[in-house]
């Protein structure tokens, strides 16, 4: 019922000459998989290559951030409407880097996702908890906390085709994957606080992404758990054919 989506964060990584390279080596790679959603999140100095370079539009393309304000005096940031403008469906919300290393918060988080939804781009609205605070136990209050916050204000008929992705922050690029059994307990937690909020036919439509340190040895036992309805993928997304082979292997 839910189409598995498997996602690329490319971070700060590839030009656009190597973007136009990642995809002529990735499309074929995946053409048996016209099952699975795919999506990309080059910089946003890439994203017209990348657009230009998925000449059949079979990927999602999708921005790694946006401000929440349509315009004005914020130097380095980019709008909505910049977005769709160029073509780009889809963005990435709510990363924990832009979290812990930028300062976001839950509340600018929120008016990023209020401003994509209006314009009609689909939001991958990412949470996830620290390591210290899954050792002491907060891990389900820090999910709630992040996803009714960052979803504060928003009804069920306006998520549109919004992706949430659990994202536990000790995982991302550390090599550390939660096990299966780990991810599986958190979407579904998270599906069942989407419950709470939304009612039950608007969570079991929901498609929650699991990311940290996916790999192409790992994705199988990880889309084998009955909440696990895709992956958003850092460091394993950047060779075409590692990313390929999580695709095909999932
Ligand atoms: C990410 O940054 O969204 C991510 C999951 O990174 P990695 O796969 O490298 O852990």
């Amino acid at each position: 019922m839910r189409r598995p989506l498997y996602a690329a964060n490319w971070k700060m990584h590839k030009t656009g000459a190597e973007t136009h390279m990642f995809f002529s080596e990735f499309l074929p790679a995946v053409s048996g998989r016209e099952d699975v959603e795919i999506m990309i999140a080059p910089p946003f100095t890439a994203l017209a290559d990348a657009l230009e370079a998925d000449e059949d539009g079979r990927i999602i393309i999708a921005a790694q951030n946006m401000h929440f304000e349509a315009k004005g005096a914020f130097t380095g940031e980019i709008s909505a409407a910049m977005l769709t403008e160029l073509g780009c469906p889809a963005v990435i919300l709510g990363h924990s880097e832009r979290r812990h290393v930028f300062g976001e918060t839950d509340a600018m988080i929120n008016k990023k996702i209020k401003a994509a939804l209006e314009a009609g781009l689909q939001p991958v609205f990412c949470i996830g908890e620290k390591l210290e605070q899954r050792e002491v136990g907060n891990t389900e209050t820090v999910l709630a906390e992040q996803l009714d916050a960052g979803l504060d204000g928003i009804g069920a008929g306006d998520l549109g085709e919004l992706v949430v992705a659990y994202e536990p922050v000790w995982a991302i690029g550390t090599g550390h994957t939660a096990s299966p059994e780990q991810a599986q307990e958190a979407h579904a937690f998270i599906r069942a606080q989407l419950e709470k909020n939304y009612g039950k036919a608007t969570a079991d439509a929901m498609r929650i992404l699991y990311g940290g340190s996916v790999k192409p040895g790992n994705i199988a036992d990880l889309m084998a758990r009955p909440d696990v309805d895709g992956v958003l993928v850092g460091g394993a997304s950047l060779e075409a054919e590692s990313f390929a082979a999580i695709v095909n292997n999932g």
